[in-house]
């Protein structure tokens, strides 16, 4: 059989070295609570092969191309009925995986990233993990503490519902045909926390708001969301750049502005 032909606009790179896709199969679900997994972009399966020996998952796969799917179909890498063809971005988790909770895993297509991480950030409360392959530069946002300069609204958001790890980084030569980044897989896992302390939709709006200019302090970023008169628990904080502020500096700003709408 054929193998799958690299499309550059799928953003496929394959990965050629299986120990590496064992280290990254190995590094989810532990101790999961969790059966359901949804392998985000398996191409050839190479990654899938690993997790298929995993008897305490129930594993299934999406990818957008054709091709892959076919050769997944054909060589029998998996069932047919867990091999979806389609757009992780469109994909009813819910509906999915019947309300189960579930994990995600993949050497994710680069272009879609970020959205991949917003979506696990909307669906924290139905996908208790993710372990991923992402551009080193984004794997590094997302476990970023503040004070960095890579810090940004990805580390936030995601910091403030999951566990986040940085796991090990992969070289360009791993890959056919080797992207023009180093990679790196990292592991978020869903923390304890139900409620933040705020509302978490203005809590999304604000730390957007400030990282969207993040050369200005905090309270010229977030003008727009602070009625007048709003009286700041932590008033220094507003004198800060955005990259200074805690998950919790994020809550409590939030909160004030809260009290007072
Ligand atoms: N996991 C494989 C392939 C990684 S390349 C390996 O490690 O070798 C990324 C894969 O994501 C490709 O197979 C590509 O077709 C798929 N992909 C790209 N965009 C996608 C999308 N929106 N939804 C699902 N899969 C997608």
């Amino acid at each position: 059989l054929g193998k799958v032909r690299a499309k550059k606009h799928l953003g496929q790179h394959f990965l050629k070295d299986p120990s590496i896709a064992e280290q990254t199969a190995d590094a989810f679900g532990v101790n999961n609570n969790f059966k359901f997994c949804l392998e985000i972009g398996p191409g050839m399966g190479i990654l899938t092969e690993a997790l298929v020996k995993r008897s305490d998952l129930d594993v299934h796969v999406i990818d957008i191309d054709r091709e892959s799917i076919e050769f997944l179909s054909q060589n029998e890498v998996l069932e047919d009925e867990k091999i979806i063809e389609g757009d992780f971005l469109q994909l009813d988790l819910q509906e999915l995986s019947n309300g189960q909770k579930m994990g995600i895993i993949g050497n994710f297509p680069y272009n879609i990233s970020t959205q991949i991480l917003f979506k696990l950030y909307e669906h924290r409360d139905h996908v208790l993990e993710l372990v991923g392959m992402f551009q080193k530069e984004v794997a590094e946002r997302v476990v970023s503490p503040p004070g960095s300069k890579v810090y940004g609204i990805t580390s936030v958001l995601l910091q403030a519902f999951f566990d986040v790890e940085y796991l090990f980084t992969i070289d360009e030569d791993e890959f056919d045909p080797p992207p023009k980044v180093k990679s790196a897989v990292i592991r978020l896992k869903r923390n304890q926390t139900n409620e933040l302390g705020c509302d978490v939709k203005l809590f999304k709006k604000i730390v957007k708001a400030a990282f969207n200019q993040r050369r200005k302090t905090l309270k010229n970023g977030i003008k727009a969301f602070t009625p007048e008169g709003t009286s700041f628990s932590n008033p220094e904080l507003l004198s800060k750049r955005p990259e200074q502020l805690s998950v919790a500096d994020f809550v409590q700003i939030c909160s004030d502005i809260e009290a007072m709408s």
